[in-house]
Parts: C-alpha cells; sequence; structure tokens
C-alpha cells in the first residue's frame, strides 16, 4: 500500500480502523478494514525503484479485508527469493497503490486453527530454540503478543553458546 491513511469507524469494541489508500490522481484506491497482518519497510534496490524513495513503506492485509476501486495495470516481479510478486499501479499518474505476493496467497483467514498444533511444537523439543520461536508466527496473528515475547525468550534462552 502507498500513501494511506486510517480512521476509526463504528463505536465502543465494534470500532475497526479503515485504511484508505489512495493515488495521486485519485482514479486508484484501496480501502482496508481493521489491523494490518504486517508493516514493513523495505530499502531493497527494486523498492527504490519501484517507490522513487529511499525506503518503501508496506502494510499487509488480508485479501478478504481489502476492496479496490478504479483501474489499474499490473507488472510481475520475482524477487531474490523465487517468489513471485504481482504490483498494481493507476495506468495514469503511475503510482502502486497494492501488490499481491505469490507467497501470502495461503495466508489463512482462520490462523487460530493453528494454535493447538503450535502449542505442541513448544512441548516437542524444548531445547530447539528455533521450535520453541516457530508457533509465535501463528501467536502474533492472533494478538496473543504475551506468548510472543515468553515464547522468544525462552527460545533466546535455548540457543547454542558458541564459545
Ligand atoms: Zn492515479
Ligand atoms: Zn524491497
Amino acid at each position: 500500500m502507498f500513501a494511506g491513511s486510517g480512521i476509526l469507524i463504528g463505536e465502543g469494541e465494534e470500532s475497526l480502523v479503515q485504511w484508505r489508500a489512495e493515488c495521486c490522481c485519485g482514479q486508484l484506491s484501496a480501502t482496508c478494514l481493521g489491523e494490518p497482518v504486517r508493516v514493513s519497510v523495505c530499502h531493497c534496490l527494486a523498492c527504490k525503484r519501484r517507490t522513487g524513495g529511499a525506503f518503501s513503506f508496506n502494510a499487509r492485509f488480508r485479501a478478504d479485508a481489502v476492496s479496490i476501486e478504479g483501474r489499474a495495470r499490473k507488472f510481475v516481479r520475482i524477487g531474490g527469493s523465487g517468489v513471485r510478486s504481482t504490483y498494481s499501479f493507476c495506468p495514469i499518474c503511475g503510482i502502486t497503490i497494492y501488490y499481491q505476493s505469490d507467497a501470502e496467497r495461503d495466508l489463512s483467514p482462520y490462523p487460530e486453527r493453528a494454535l493447538k498444533a503450535g502449542d505442541a511444537l513448544v512441548h516437542l523439543a524444548p531445547d530447539a530454540g528455533h521450535l520453541v520461536h516457530m508457533p509465535t508466527h501463528i501467536d502474533v496473528l492472533c494478538g496473543d503478543y504475551q506468548s510472543v515475547v515468553e515464547r522468544n525468550h525462552a527460545a533466546n534462552r535455548r540457543r547454542p553458546q558458541v564459545p
């Protein structure tokens, strides 16, 4: 996403943040509901070329939380890791508004279904720090930040000590 801003809609516990990204001419826009799955900054050469800046700022949302208005043209870029991403930009002003990565098309809208398996993984090989860490990828998607902190601290304590 590019050049977005958020407003709160609804009231109390029913409220959600609605994010809107819009191109320079206003023809193409994306509206996203709820909190992003991930927010990142990237300084790779491809992002510098795409944005014209020193960094790209990206907010990732589940596909079912995003609605697009306007016409877009697309280009495909295959990253260094071999992952294919499709970028959508406004054909009038050229601003990229959204992209979809093949690596994330399978991101489940129901991460809570993996919580039980994650809990089992933590206890499967408690001296293997990476296995203690892995379930935190699910914990963070479910908003269990306390488990993220505790499990990552535990995983770090189990790292092999290099003399
Ligand atoms: Zn435009
Ligand atoms: Zn990048």
